[in-house]
């Protein structure tokens, strides 16, 4: 059964890291140098420079400045291939302001990122097993801004509450989130651009938050076991129903905004941010070191994503780092980060 079949990977949590090369734009200042390098013949570790010393990070795959969208999505895709192996999956990209998460979750439309390429897998792989399962498909789309959820699959941007579901399984639920069966690869980029073009609307209405603001995709796999049915000859009821879940997180920029004399409103938004990422890191930390109590309730975030983080489920931390100078105080924190949940 596909459902008992494991996908080898090395633990149930994963750290990568992708450098993102230095693009034209991103050089205003004269002679910027580079000052993380990656090694070659180590593809799990790599190298910063700061005020003359150098530091090696280890992590569990290091991506080259160079490396394209298909080959960070060759090493998500066997969690996504888990999803439907009866795994809860998240996928996270951290890192500071401008250092590429968005690309790598969802990219461009030359080159789309793990959204787009995650739901493409999926449908692929309901394709291959069509004669014993059956597959629904649903997705949702929220952003937490300052601690307040929006659905991004509505235009209308309604606040958003979790609630612990009335059916005493004691499992979280969004009452009012819009659900949406995905009907195939076309709907999906549908889907993904209307939260794209909604993210940004409601960032232009509060002062350009995007970066401050994490976006979750939800994607639930319904799926029915056929040839269960079929074995027994049962006509109506089908006999094995299972739901599972992969969720694709954009987070909010990392970058220390509050050490900059931020005030008012704009240091609360940093407050809610660190907390929030102080919040994942430490309940990644407490799942990877097995321990009994894990902080789900620290913030919405790793509140929402509780049901999918917990034990027995999979995760891939994707650590985004600018490879030059200017950057690297927030380089150097965003693995430490990294270090600590790898
Ligand atoms: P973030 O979401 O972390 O703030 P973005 O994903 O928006 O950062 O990236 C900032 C800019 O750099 C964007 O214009 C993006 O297209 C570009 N960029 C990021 N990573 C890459 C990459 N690997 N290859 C080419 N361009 C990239
Ligand atoms: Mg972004």
């Amino acid at each position: 059964k596909y459902h008992e079949q494991l996908v080898e990977l090395k633990g149930n949590i994963r750290v990568l890291c992708r450098v993102k090369p230095v693009l034209k734009e991103d050089q205003h200042e004269e002679g910027q140098s580079v000052v993380v390098t990656t090694d070659p013949n180590n593809e799990s570790a790599l190298s910063v420079m700061n005020k003359g010393k150098g530091r090696t990070f280890e992590l569990d795959k290091v991506f080259h400045p160079q490396a394209t969208q298909e080959e960070v999505f060759q090493e998500i895709e066997p969690l996504v291939t888990s999803c439907i192996d009866g795994y809860h999956v998240c996928i996270f990209a951290y890192g500071q302001t401008g250092s590429g998460k968005t690309y790598t979750m969802e990219g461009s439309v030359e080159n789309p990122g793990i959204n787009q390429r995650a739901l493409k897998h999926l449908f692929n792989e309901i394709e291959d097993r069509k004669d014993m399962w059956s597959y629904t498909v649903n997705v949702s789309s929220v952003e937490i801004y300052n601690e307040v959820l929006r659905d991004l699959l509505s235009k209308e941007g309604e606040k958003l509450d979790i609630k612990i579901n009335p059916d005493g399984t004691g499992q979280l639920h969004v009452p009012g989130l819009r659900v949406t069966e995905v009907k195939g690869f076309q709907h999906i980029k549908k889907i993904l651009a209307k939260a794209r073009r909604n993210r940004i609307t409601f960032g232009t209405q509060m002062n350009q938050h995007s970066s401050r603001s994490h976006a979750l995709l939800c994607i639930t796999v319904y799926g029915t076991d056929l040839a269960g049915s079929k074995t027994t000859g049962e006509t109506t009821a089908l006999r094995v129903a299972c739901y599972y879940r992969l969720n694709l997180v954009d987070l909010a920029g990392s970058e220390r905004v509050w050490k900059s004399g931020a005030e008012g409103e704009r240091l609360k938004e940093a407050q809610n941010i660190n907390r929030s990422l102080l919040a994942l890191g430490d309940v990644i930390q407490a799942l990877r070191g097995n321990q009994t109590h894990v902080p789900f309730r620290n913030s919405r975030l790793t509140y929402l994503l509780q049901d999918s983080l917990g034990k027995g489920n999979k995760t891939a931390m994707v650590v985004q780092v600018s490879a030059l100078e200017s950057n690297v105080g927030e380089t150097l924190c965003s693995l430490k980060f990294a270090q600590k949940v790898c």
